[in-house]
């Protein structure tokens, strides 16, 4: 059995306790992980505080701290097969998948390393005379990053990067779920040269080890990726140290397909949408939104091509779909869907495990038509390969379905009218809206949702800026001795 380390001050150790981890494809338990208490949570905090201010650290010019990071992405990219072959053996997502994946992290730490010496602050053309005013941008502190067990090394270089691009220190909690990339990418961070405690990585269970390191009094900032319920209680944790935050949560992301869109592109973007990562993908768009004229092509056309996607071992390269995470996710998916066809969805394709895999935790692809019912499948983010088809008549229904749930992270747009896709632009309450396209994602661009999807943005230039605060800078000029000290001026 494999077993994993914390990395903490720059030392690979052992946890207090430790906890096993499974395979999601055999169900089999294939490592052990260290498992942070309160005090290795604490420890690595005073380590990264610790870090901040140490000058092998905080003296490094911005352009040094860049090549750090262009070295922690060449080893990225070194590595993609040792890294993908951990994800999925600790995720079950499809190695194709998870290689590619990684091989674009790797882009994502040179982009941030690339800003480093590109954050400036400013010279304030101020109303006084004989003085002189600045804006400095200094690095915010620790970073506390919290991030869920799909795509972590994706949804951690999002939150490293920018943090490590500003001159923080930082404690990143891996997810229980399935710590084990994580964990092996801090000899990575290690092999790139950052100095003992700037990084930290550790893993441990949310109420001890997340709670611990979200409300420490030294942490200044908190990058938390993960459901909305977790975030109530991490925006609670942060009432104790009052950290700036930024919250990436879930969603219930709809694809609107209008009858005069690309029929196979509209079905092959809704397949992407709703079964790639097996619908384990926080932009997954789980609710398809499909004019009237277009439903029966379209849903003909997403049955056959469900029936035909390749289910199999998440390692072999031929795999297009593989298990979900966990068991308890599974659980819930087979709660939800047979609730959702008890209230009157129509069972179209999947709905239940695929024979020949009684091992492992698998789901079909599964298609609910539920056009004209209250199915709780279209209303719950399920985390799953369920995909939700809603129907509407015009422009306008269609924006009301699409606007109807409490979150607002990514949305698809298909149609061949240009001024309807920019009308649906702007009528849509996501932070992503893709036109004749859907789940793509590039450093350059922004990420972030609405309402329960969360707060702040990660990629583009501004999520650099997050890892920093201004300090204005005052100079008199005048060497005469200050006036009237009663006066504010
Ligand atoms: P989760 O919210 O259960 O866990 C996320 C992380 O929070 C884990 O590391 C967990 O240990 C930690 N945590 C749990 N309790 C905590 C506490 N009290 N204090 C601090 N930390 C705590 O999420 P999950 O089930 O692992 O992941 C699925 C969710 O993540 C979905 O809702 C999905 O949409 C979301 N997600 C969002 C994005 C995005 O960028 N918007 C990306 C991926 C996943």
């Amino acid at each position: 059995m494999r077993k994993f380390q914390h990395y903490i001050d720059g030392r690979f150790e052992d946890g207090a306790a430790s906890f096993e981890s499974r395979d999601p494809a055999t169900g089999e338990i294939w490592a052990l992980m260290p498992d942070a208490k309160r005090d290795d949570t604490d420890r690595a905090v005073k380590a990264a505080h610790r870090a901040f201010t140490d000058p092998a650290w905080c003296d490094l010019t911005a352009s040094q701290r860049g090549k750090l990071l262009y070295r922690l992405a060449d080893l990225v990219a070194g590595n993609v097969p040792a890294l993908a072959a951990i994800e999925t053996a600790d995720t079950g997502k499809i190695i194709r998948e998870t290689s590619a994946q990684i091989a674009y992290v790797a882009d994502y730490y040179r982009y941030y390393a690339g800003l480093a010496d590109k954050i400036q602050g400013a010279h304030l053309p101020i109303d006084k005379p004989g003085m002189e005013a600045w804006l400095r941008r200094e690095p915010i502190g620790v970073v506390a990053a919290v991030v869920p067990w799909n795509s972590q090394l994706f949804l951690s270089a999002v939150k490293l990067g920018p943090a490590l691009a500003a001159g923080c220190t930082i404690v990143l909690k891996a997810s229980e779920e399935a710590p084990g990339p994580m964990l092996d990418f801090a000899r990575l961070v290690h092999e790139a040269g950052f100095p003992p405690g700037v990084v930290n990585i550790i893993t441990g269970f949310g109420a001890e080890c997340g709670a611990t390191l979200t409300s420490h009094p030294l942490v200044a900032r908190i990058a938390f990726t993960g459901g909305p319920e977790t975030a109530r209680h991490v925006v609670r944790n942060s009432a104790e140290n009052l950290a700036v935050l930024s919250l990436e949560l879930g969603g219930k992301s709809p694809i609107v397909v209008f009858d005069d869109a690309d029929l196979d592109s509209a079905a092959n973007a809704v397949i992407a949408g709703i079964f790639a990562a097996s619908g384990q993908s926080c932009v997954a768009g789980s609710r398809l939104l499909v004019q009237q004229a277009m439903k029966d092509r379209l849903l003909a056309k997403l049955a056959a091509k469900a029936a035909q996607i390749r289910i199999g071992d998440p390692r072999k390269n031929e795999t297009e779909f593989g298990p979900l995470a966990t068991q308890r996710q599974r659980d819930r998916i087979e709660r939800v869907v047979a609730a959702s066809l008890a209230a009157g969805a129509r069972l179209v394709t999947g709905g239940g495990r695929p024979s020949g895999f009684d091992q492992g935790f698998y789901y079909l692809p599964t298609i609910l038509d539920c056009s004209g019912v209250n199915s709780p499948s279209a209303e719950e983010e399920l985390f799953g390969p369920v995909l939700s088809v809603l129907t509407f008549a015009d422009e306008d229904e269609a924006v009301r379905i699409a606007n109807s749930t409490p979150y607002g992270l990514a949305s698809g747009v298909f149609t061949r009218d240009l001024t309807r896709a920019h009308r649906m632009v702007r009528r849509i309450r996501a932070g992503i809206v893709w036109v004749n396209t859907y789940r793509a994602i590039s450093p350059i661009a922004p990420f972030g949702g609405y309402g329960l999807s969360g707060f702040g943005r990660e990629g583009g230039f501004e999520s650099v800026l997050d890892y920093t605060r201004t300090k204005s800078v005052w100079l008199r000029t005048s060497d005469d001795p200050i006036p009237d000290p009663f006066v504010m001026r």
